[in-house]
């Protein structure tokens, strides 16, 4: 029998275990329904959809440290209702302090989450490596009923480094005593879960339900190529389990489109 490869999980929390598209959704339209500002804005649905892309743009200068969390905040409010076409007539911090108010009380998880959890839970140590910020972070973990699954929670803020640095998987392994070749990463974001783990050192497990059907999924190859449309386009060289605990020289990754794939794989 092969020792088992894997001891210590690191799950990404947003859009991997709590459904953060739909329950942002909800929480945005609670918010603005509570501010009296859903009758100014049109179609909610095209309003969510600026904000999306503009809160993704101002994300992602927050997560390259080029604009801090106060600007963030406010702004991401106050372009959206530019965007939109509907000016805001209130300061954009109330608006964001009432969604993230509504945020942790939406408990909608990504189909699949729990019963993997369940799975995992017991068999392996499991925590959360999160790049959100911390006044909702832990808030949603607790309301979702999710805290039992996760010896620890690491949120980026707290730590002082986002996913995809390596530092903050560096103290996240150090935290929970995890050894390198026996840990690995599960996330839906490939830029920042998979390629930061990747470059750390550790094996991961890209996680995207859009991905059709594919021989390979759920299998482990060497991953080598940082570029994900160029593996979904090939068909990587793939390891057998026995393989995984004998070579220890490269990363591994695979990839799921579906979260109760992580039960076989485990
Ligand atoms: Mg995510």
């Amino acid at each position: 029998m092969p020792q088992k490869k894997y001891t210590h999980l690191f799950f990404d929390l947003d859009n991997t275990i709590w459904d953060f598209n739909s329950n942002s959704f909800d929480a945005l339209y609670v918010a603005l329904d509570k501010l009296k500002l859903l009758d100014k804005i049109g179609s909610f649905d095209t309003f969510f959809k600026i904000y999306n892309e503009v809160n993704d743009n101002l994300w992602d200068l927050y997560r390259r440290g080029l604009m801090t969390k106060k600007v963030l905040s406010v702004q991401r409010f106050e372009e959206t209702f530019q965007k939109n076409g509907t000016p805001l007539n209130m300061d954009g911090e109330i608006v964001n302090a009432t969604y993230l108010t509504e945020m942790p009380l939406q408990t909608k998880l990504v189909n699949g989450a729990r019963k993997a959890l369940d799975y995992l839970h017991g068999r392996y140590d499991v925590a959360i490596i999160t790049n959100g910020f911390r006044e909702v972070q832990y808030d949603k973990i607790l309301k979702s009923e999710l805290s039992k699954y996760f010896r620890k929670i690491f949120v980026s803020e707290e730590i002082g480094a986002q996913k995809p640095r390596k530092e903050i998987f560096e103290y996240a392994i150090k935290s929970m005593n995890a050894p390198k070749n026996s840990s690995l990463m599960i996330g839906d974001s490939w830029d920042i879960d998979i390629i930061g783990a990747m470059n750390f050192g550790i094996d991961q497990i890209y996680y995207n339900p859009q991905i059709e059907q594919k021989e390979w999924l759920g299998c482990f190859f060497s991953s080598m190529n940082r570029n994900i449309g160029d593996i979904l386009a090939g068909t990587p060289l793939v390891f057998d389990k026995n393989q995984l605990v004998t070579d220890k020289k490269s990363v591994k990754t695979a990839i799921i489109s579906d979260l109760h794939q992580l039960i076989d794989i485990f």
